[in-house]
């Protein structure tokens, strides 16, 4: 009889090892009549009345223990969590006990020796993946994290995110890339437009280094030093404000190159993600990801990250309104306004519709919400566009037909109209009903659709202040033919820059950069620094790109968000290994935690009158 054990063999013997490595997830029908021995958590527990269940688990699987007979003794003492090192024979279970959704489902070990590892405290919850619907609520989950990973759902979304990880990381070292390390502890550029977390220096008194947004600055100087092709999972930290589908800290897949244009950066982005839905997800993405120009998006969706999953499109019906008798929308055209619409595919009327006329009073109050004044609904029925009351539909008259045909809306659809005197929040309000439509509707061509958002422009206006700012970073080269702009129409310099998003998620940016000092400077310059504060912040920069700066140009793929979306996941939480939670707390080790005032003056010199 083969004896097999998960206790690491003797070097050099060959079929010991090969016999070793079991776990609670490795055995099978082929081991029957072995005697093996195991170490795991001990996981369910059913006691039969002289006979004892246990579900062992690892992160491999469970296996069914049976205690009976003498070691039975032994084993009532065992609990929940337990850790245990058994051993026994492998059995064939009966017909009418073999668990088929279990891959060691039809054996079970017949434990004859049992040795006790650890106890363990009674769980807070439930970690059995048959009673997954009592799962305490995430804040408990956050706090025993530890536990929570020992759940075979956790565990699975953490390998998935290690084969993710892996896939991308072999692509990039088979094409030469260089997996680089760069520094977390920087100086304080603010290069992102997010606030930065600041850490004081003891050695240096009164002065601080700043967690990187993005290795950003320092790609970029690994290309002046040559190293031409860097990659990094890279640990960024940007102080934000709490949103759901973002974390304090979180990973990048970082990449940058030299000597390249954006084609080439996109198509080495796309072969990346191409390979790893094969290796990891076992399909095929169409080659050639869709493009679209920055401008085209915002008016055609109204976001820089539309969902092509459908094909509601914002068209633009000024003219048949302004040709109606529809005086609500004539009058916003007489003040120099607009009038835009979109059609869904709701198959409103059937069955199956997810829209009906109290979800469409709840879209009027979001338009509202939204900062327009309302919003009008249509519906096409026996192949014509009705209105309740019809009152709508006469005063649109004969644009009726035409809008209708301008939408290429067809039976069933509903038709949204909006108006408003600005083109710009008509069309940031209809891109997030579409999205919301979208979601509601929920029809979509395509699991996954990915799009090239192409040619940002190169300076945004802060909504508050009217000041420019770097619609990426300021560090986006701008497009050669529409300097000319620079400073008449800076909002009509384009960058060299993409994003790239998938399902109307962003998931990747990035830019060629400026190489040339003068221009870098020139740009900051664009953004409200002067001389002074620009050889301050990025002096060191400036003084990089004189030293013979390449073409280069990068991008870094969201992991955190990646990982997720590719499990048709939205909460990022799942797929980090220890996140914080909604308000950027560790319910874990309880961080951040207050300092006490004398440490902080006695280390760092920093005095305050907010800590304990
Ligand atoms: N550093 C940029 C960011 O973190 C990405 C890039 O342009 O490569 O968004």
């Amino acid at each position: 009889m083969l004896i097999m054990s998960n206790v690491k063999s003797s070097i050099g013997d060959k079929a010991l090892k090969k016999t070793t490595e079991i776990t609670c997830g490795s055995l099978g029908v082929g081991d029957v009549g072995k005697i093996v021995s195991v170490f795991g958590w001990c996981r369910y527990i059913r006691d039969h009345g002289g006979k004892l269940f246990i579900d062992l688990a690892d992160r491999h699987g469970t296996l069914q223990l049976v205690f009976e007979g003498q070691i039975l003794k032994e084993a009532e003492v065992l609990g929940k969590e337990y850790v245990v090192h058994v051993s026994g024979v492998i059995k064939l279970r009966d017909e009418e006990t073999t668990d088929k959704s279990n891959p060691t489902g039809t054996i079970e070990l017949f434990v004859n020796k049992l040795e006790i590892i650890n106890k363990s405290s009674i769980p807070p919850f439930e970690l059995i993946d048959e009673k997954k619907k009592f799962l305490a609520n995430e804040e408990l989950r956050l706090k025993y994290r530890y536990l929570d990973l020992r759940r075979k759902e956790m565990i699975e979304r953490i390998e998935f995110r290690d084969k993710l990880t892996k896939s991308i990381r072999k692509f990039l070292w088979e094409n030469e890339f260089l997996e680089l390390e760069t520094p977390t502890l920087v100086k304080d550029t603010y290069e992102t437009g997010s606030r930065t977390f600041l850490v004081p220096s003891r050695t240096n008194e009164g002065r601080f280094y700043s967690l990187p947004q993005s290795p950003q600055i320092y790609k970029q100087l690994c290309m002046i030093s040559g190293l031409e092709r860097y990659f990094q999972v890279a640990r960024c930290y940007r102080d934000e404000d709490p949103r759901e589908d973002r974390q304090p800290e979180f990973t990048q897949i970082d990449i940058e190159l030299s000597f390249k244009d954006e084609k080439y950066i996109q198509n080495l982005i796309e072969e990346l993600l191409r390979r790893a839905f094969k290796e990891v997800l076992k399909k095929k993405l169409k080659k050639g990801f869709k493009h679209i120009m920055y401008r085209d998006a915002i008016k055609e969706y109204g976001s820089d990250k539309p969902d092509l999953r459908f094909d509601s499109r914002i068209v633009d019906i000024t003219e048949e309104a302004k040709a109606s008798e529809y005086n609500m929308l004539k009058r916003v055209i007489s003040s120099g306004g607009f009038v835009k619409a979109m059609a869904f595919p709701a198959e409103f009327g059937s069955a199956t519709s997810k829209i009906e006329k109290n979800y469409l009073l709840k879209l009027i109050e979001l338009a509202k919400e939204l900062g327009l004044g309302g919003m009008t609904w249509l519906f096409v029925s026996n192949g014509k566009l009705c209105s309740e009351p019809a009152s709508i539909i006469n005063s649109l008259g004969n644009s009726a037909e035409k809008i209708q045909k301008k939408l290429s809306a067809k039976e069933g659809d509903i038709v949204l109209l909006f108006s408003d005197v600005s083109e710009r929040l008509l069309f940031a309000a209809m891109g997030k009903i579409r999205k919301v439509m979208g979601d509601r509707i929920g029809k979509y061509s395509e699991e996954h659709i990915f799009l090239w958002v192409d040619e940002f422009p190169m300076f945004e206006k802060e909504e508050v202040t009217g000041k420019l700012k770097p619609a990426h970073n300021p560090f986006s080269a701008p497009k050669e033919d529409t300097l000319k702009y620079l400073n008449s129409e800076p909002e009509k310099v384009v960058a060299r820059q993409y994003d790239l998003v998938l399902n109307g998620v962003e998931i990747a940016s990035g830019s060629i950069r400026i190489h040339d000092p003068e221009q870098q400077r020139k740009s900051l310059k664009m953004m409200g620094m002067d001389d002074k504060s620009i050889d301050e912040t990025f002096g060191f920069l400036l003084e990089a790109l004189s030293y013979g700066a390449p073409i280069h140009g990068g991008a870094a793929l969201g992991f955190d968000r990646l990982v997720a979306l590719l499990s048709n996941s939205e909460n990022i939480r799942d797929f980090i290994l220890f996140p914080k939670n909604k308000k950027y707390e560790s319910p874990l080790d309880g961080s951040p935690t207050a300092v006490n005032k004398k440490r902080l003056m006695e280390d760092f010199g920093i005095s305050t009158d907010k800590q304990v």
